[in-house]
This record gives structure tokens, sequence and C-alpha cells, in this order.
């Protein structure tokens, strides 16, 4: 007999008989309601067991986190809190469980707790719920650019470019780690190793998808993205999924109108596709906020906060003007900053980031036109010869969520930006002929999918909106 997913069952519009539903125990009340999950929904189906008729031996197995299948009808429920619920006729233990040595308890526990037991977390309300919100999301992000007519396109993983100057590489070899071959500098010789040359995993997939935006138009990559940087932040991910749209012919302005377009697509998406998922979630950022000192606290419960997302413009402020206000901001006067912003040429931190978001503006920000010298070769110098055509994204509770600009598309200028900064012009060859060969003007973004998942669940560490988290000094499972 085919089984019935628990939210179909609970989405029922009549009682129904003989249905068949498989899952696992959540918890088993009074030797007679068993609270089951199958993953298709945060909500459980009770499934009423018939205990005086269902021997004693099965009843013993019926343990939080076993599988069982359960067959019965679909009826109503005379207990509060559900409409319906499983009378059952035959239940059958697929996998037993020892309840008492299963790491997830049914009562709370830390998020610390849990990520020592990634494998199983996925089972608690919480991290069934993120998950669920980040396949929706994901889809909504193909939906976006699919419905916009964007090519996605798959870049490499394994890189020959060292070049992409956004942070530490992990490098690719099949050389052995002792005793590598040498050539005659006394340097490890990578002609001999697989590919030929020092290879790497993608920081970002942004050089190559600007060659296919020079054919196709409007390109988008998502895929895996990989830094080695030493940040254990509650921002950064050695692995991380990134979004990056490629657009011809878009100059800064139109670049952020599709990203803040963008934005508030996925996030309109997941509100009317996740509405159990963000609800439970939206309690549990609730709960948290309230074991927070008050100043602390967020104004907003979750729902009212992806709402005022979707529904307002994001402020859109030069980093020239977003200097001045912090220069003259009270944490900056008080010495409360870690760096203090004094000049006009500062990079921006984390802390300066979330003061103009979270108490000077309260909005999500876009700044633009960045000083060249703190930001990559490849983007386009303006009139003034020292700001370059760059946008972040800034978002409350996150800081930067998207980096991006319009690209530097004059080949002399990219030239001499690359040479004064010793970037191999004969590695990038390849790049450089995208603009010997009918360059236009073009610009795109990357954003860290984690960074929207965090900002839709409410979660706070980047480590508990993927599934098996890569940081320093963790790789397990
Ligand atoms: P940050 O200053 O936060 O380290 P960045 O300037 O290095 O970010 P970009 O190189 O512009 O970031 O990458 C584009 C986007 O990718 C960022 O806006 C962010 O959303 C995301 N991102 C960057 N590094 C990480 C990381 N280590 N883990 C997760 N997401 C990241
Ligand atoms: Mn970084």
């Amino acid at each position: 007999m085919r089984h019935t997913k628990v939210k179909d069952l609970l989405n029922s519009t009549t009682t129904l008989q003989e249905i068949n539903a498989k899952g696992w125990v959540r918890t088993f009340r009074n030797n007679q309601f068993i609270a089951l999950n199958d993953g298709s929904t945060i909500n459980n189906i009770q499934c009423v067991v018939d205990f005086e008729n269902t021997p004693e031996e099965i009843l013993k197995r019926i343990t939080t986190s076993a599988a069982v299948s359960v067959t019965g009808d679909l009826v109503e429920s005379k207990g509060a809190g559900q409409k319906y619920e499983i009378q059952v006729k035959k239940i059958e233990i697929l996998g037993d469980s020892d309840a008492e040595k299963f790491p997830i308890q049914p009562k709370k526990h830390s998020l610390e707790f849990l990520r020592e037991n990634a494998h199983l977390r996925v089972r608690t309300n919480a991290f069934g719920a993120i998950m669920r919100v980040r396949s929706v999301l994901s889809f909504a992000v193909h939906q976006y650019f699919q419905e916009k007519g964007f090519v996605y396109v798959n870049t490499p993983i394994i890189t020959g470019t060292d070049a992409e100057g956004a942070g530490e590489m992990f490098k690719v070899t099949t050389l052995p780690a002792e005793n590598a071959p040498k050539n005659e500098e006394g340097n490890v010789d990578f002609k001999q190793d697989f590919f030929g040359k020092e290879t790497c995993l993608t920081v970002s997939g942004q050089l190559v998808a600007e060659t296919y935006a020079m054919a196709l138009g409007q390109v988008y990559t998502f895929g895996p993205t990989f830094r080695a940087e030493n940040s254990n932040t509650s921002r950064h991910l050695a692995e991380f999924w990134m979004i990056e749209p490629e657009v011809a012919f878009n100059d800064l302005t139109d670049n952020m109108d599709l990203a803040e377009d963008f934005i508030k697509y996925v996030v309109k998406y997941a509100v009317d596709h996740c509405g159990d998922d963000l609800k439970f979630l939206e309690g549990r950022l609730t709960d948290e906020e309230k074991s927070k000192p008050q100043a602390e606290r967020s104004e907003m419960p979750l729902l009212e906060k992806l709402g005022f997302v979707i529904e307002n413009n994001f402020k859109r402020v030069s980093y020239t003007e977003a200097i001045d206000i912090l220069r003259d901001s009270t944490p900056n006067k008080k010495k409360k900053f870690s760096y203090i912003i004094n000049e006009w040429g500062a990079d921006l931190q984390s802390e300066h980031e979330r003061y103009l978001v979270e108490k000077h503006f309260k909005c999500p920000v876009i700044l633009f036109d960045y000083p060249a010298n703190i930001k990559a070769f490849y983007m386009r110098l303006n009139e003034d010869g020292k700001t370059v055509r760059a946008m972040d994204i800034l978002f409350p509770g996150i800081g930067e969520i998207v980096g991006g600009s319009q690209r530097e598309e004059r080949f002399d200028v990219l030239v001499e930006k690359m040479k004064a900064l010793g970037i191999d012009e004969e590695e990038l060859w390849w790049y450089l002929d995208t603009r010997r060969f009918g360059s236009a003007v073009h610009s795109g973004f990357g954003l860290g999918f984690e960074r929207l998942v965090l900002f839709v669940t409410g979660m706070t560490n980047i480590r508990d909106v993927i599934p098996f988290p890569r940081t320093p000094m963790n790789a397990e499972f």
C-alpha cells in the first residue's frame, strides 16, 4: 500500500478510509497517542493506537525516533489542536530506536549541542523548518531568473585562476603531501600535478560568468564556493553557496535594481510558501529574543521584518555619505567602535555596516561608489578617478548580504589597473579577451545564499542554515 504524506493527510478536505502513513515517532503519550512526523511539514499527525488490541511487545517498541508505518482511517479528531487524526488499525515498526540513547530528546537543546549532532538535528522542528525554507528559497532563486530569461551557467568548481581576489583559496592537488616533486628553484613542481598547473577551489564564478554574459546576455550561477579565510565568525563558512547574476548592458543602477527586486521576490516567495515553518521560526526567535538584554532585542517579529523588506525601498547611499554619517555617529565619537572612522578611504567593518542599517537608517541599505583601493580590480573606475562603481547591500542582523559592481569594460583602464596591482595579464588572457572582442557595459553581483537563509529564518549563526557546515577546525560528517 502506497503511503500518504502527513502534509496531505492534514490538508485533506474529507475523512478517508484505509490510509497508510510512514514516519518517525516524535512522542508517544499514554500508550495511545503517537505524534508522527515524516518531514513533509512541521506539523505532526496524531495517530491513536488501539492499545487494548495491540500486543505489548509492539507498544514497547513505539519509542521516540523509531520509524513506523501506520494503517487506518483518517477521522475527525476529538482532541484540540488538529482537525484530523489517524485511527490506527495496524502498526508496523519499520526501525526500532533506543529512545534513551537518542541524542535528540523531546526538550530544548542548545544550538551548539545540535551542531555536534548535525546528522540528527534535522529531526527537530527548528531544523526541519530551516531546511525546508532553504529548499524553497533555492527554488525561488531559479524561478526568478528563469522567468526573466536568464541562462543558468555552471561555472567550474576547480579553478586555475588565483587572481579572483576574493580571499584565501583551498589548493586542489594530487601530489603527495610529503616529498612532493620539486622544480629547479626548489618549489613544488605543479607541472607534475594532475592539471599540470596549480589549481584551487573557486572563490567566485564571476570572472568566467562574465565571459558567458558577453554572449548570452543575462546569466546566473548558483553553486558552491570555497574560502579558506580563517574568519571564525557567525557569518562566514569555508564552504558556502553563492548566486551570481551577470548582465550585459546593465549599469550600476540597473544592477542595484536587479538585486533589490531579486531579494524581494525570493523573500516574498518564502513568505507565501513556507507559512507554517516561518510561523514556527518566528516563535523560536521571539523566545530567543526574550533571553537577550533589552537593547539588543530586535523590535520586529520575524514575519513583520520580512514584510518590511518586501514592501520598502532599500536606502541607497554613497560610500562618501556613509563615511560622513559614521564619522559623526555617537559610537564613533564615544570610541565605541573597535575601528574608529577618521578619514575617507577607510574600509567599513561589519560594526559600521550594522550601525548604518540597524541604528541609522533602520532598513536595508545599498552602499555604492566605494574607494577604488579597497575594492577588486575589475570594478569600473568612476570619472573622479578615485571611486569605483561598486555596491554592497547591507541587511539588519546580517551585515553584507550582496557584493557587486559595474565591471570595468575599458581594456586599457583594466590593464593599467591590473599592472598597478601586480595581477598577471597572461594568466587572465581569456578574461581580457572579453574586453578585446566586443566589450560592453555589464554588471553583476554575488549573494551569499546562507546569509539570505539566515535572514529569512531569523537564525543568527550561519552554521545553522546549511546542513553540514564547514568552518575552521570543523569538517565532521
Ligand atoms: P565579507 O566582507 O562578509 O567577508 P566579502 O566582501 O568577502 O564578504 P564577496 O566577495 O563580495 O564578500 O562575496 C559576495 C557575497 O558572498 C557576500 O556578500 C556574502 O553574502 C557572501 N559571502 C562571502 N564570504 C562568505 C563566507 N565566507 N561565508 C558565507 N557567505 C559569504
Ligand atoms: Mn570576505
